[in-house]
């Protein structure tokens, strides 16, 4: 699966973190993607092709800028 993400989007792994969650949000792009759990916030970085290996699909778009709701 070809990924294409940015910082803020949601994405969930194939595999679930120990503490049960498998949705990440993007906190880094670059060489190594970084992630935080959903579930327990822990940050982690990934190679992208190992990023890519463990990523099944992404969930959620970026939210839109705080304050842009009426
Ligand atoms: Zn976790």
């Amino acid at each position: 699966m070809l990924i294409d993400v940015h910082v803020g989007e949601i994405v969930r792994l194939r595999k679930p973190h120990p503490c049960g969650s498998t949705d990440w949000q993007i906190t880094r792009v670059g060489a190594d993607i970084g992630l935080r759990c959903l579930g327990c916030g822990r940050r982690v970085l990934l190679p992208r092709d190992e990023f890519r290996r463990r990523a099944k699909c992404i969930v959620a778009p970026p939210e839109p800028p705080a304050g842009n709701r009426s």
